[in-house]
């Protein structure tokens, strides 16, 4: 296990909430391992990308989320009085303001109000989610672990030239079989709460499609 997925479930089992969405949002954002995981380590990873997206969710369903002390501490925002909010040019948020199409910031800290702030956090953390779940999704569609060539396992053997499945010396066992079916739950647990916040609700058909596939395929 990566020293960052570790500390990852010991920030979680301590209920440290900022620390620990800062932790996975770096973990999410950089690490990209896997594509080489094995089932087991699979389930380890959605385990935690099913905390994360729960979290970036809870964010967005936050009537006013400026008066929440952990989600504040998230964002690195500075409260100047009683309506009034600092962001330094390093944090999220006033990053992605500078990016606004037309949005010329001055330089130093930014001041924001209130509402204004509760809104972009809102907003920004609904386009975080889109990223993150269709980055999941290709990350998904490259991990040995979701697309098993079936023939393979069973006999060891693959007729197909070239085979586009990889090829896994898993033994067919019914703890393997039930490892399969758990990874595909958890991808439509995830899926869940990601779609929700996909505005493209052709790809998240087809998203979703791709999911039961492979879970109804684990039939076979
Ligand atoms: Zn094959």
């Amino acid at each position: 296990m990566t020293p960052l997925r570790a500390l990852s479930f010991r920030l979680i089992a301590r209920n440290a909430p900022a620390t620990t969405l800062l932790c996975l949002d770096y973990y999410f954002e950089w690490v990209d391992s896997s594509s080489t995981l094995t089932a087991e380590e699979m389930t380890l990873e959605l385990h935690l990308f099913h905390h994360y997206v729960k979290m970036l969710s809870g964010i967005t369903r936050e009537r006013d989320p400026t008066g929440k002390a952990a989600i504040i501490q998230v964002f690195g925002v500075r409260q100047t009085t009683e309506n009034d909010f600092s962001l330094h040019p390093r944090t999220f948020i006033y990053q992605q303001i500078a990016k606004l199409p037309g949005r010329k910031m001055a330089d130093g800290d930014l001041s924001i109000l209130r509402y204004q702030l509760a809104h972009d956090m809102k907003r920004f953390t609904e386009r975080r989610l889109q990223a993150v779940g269709r980055r999941q999704e290709e990350i998904m569609r490259n991990a040995a672990s979701f697309t098993p060539c079936l023939p393979f396992m069973l006999t060891r053997q693959c007729r197909r030239e070239p085979c586009r499945e990889a090829h896994l010396a898993v033994n067919v066992t019914p703890a393997a079989y039930n490892l399969r079916v758990k990874l595909h739950l958890q991808e439509i647990f995830i899926l869940d709460i990601v779609s929700k916040f996909d505005t493209m609700e052709q790809d998240f058909i087809r998203r979703r499609k791709f999911v039961f596939t492979l879970l109804y395929s684990a039939h076979d």
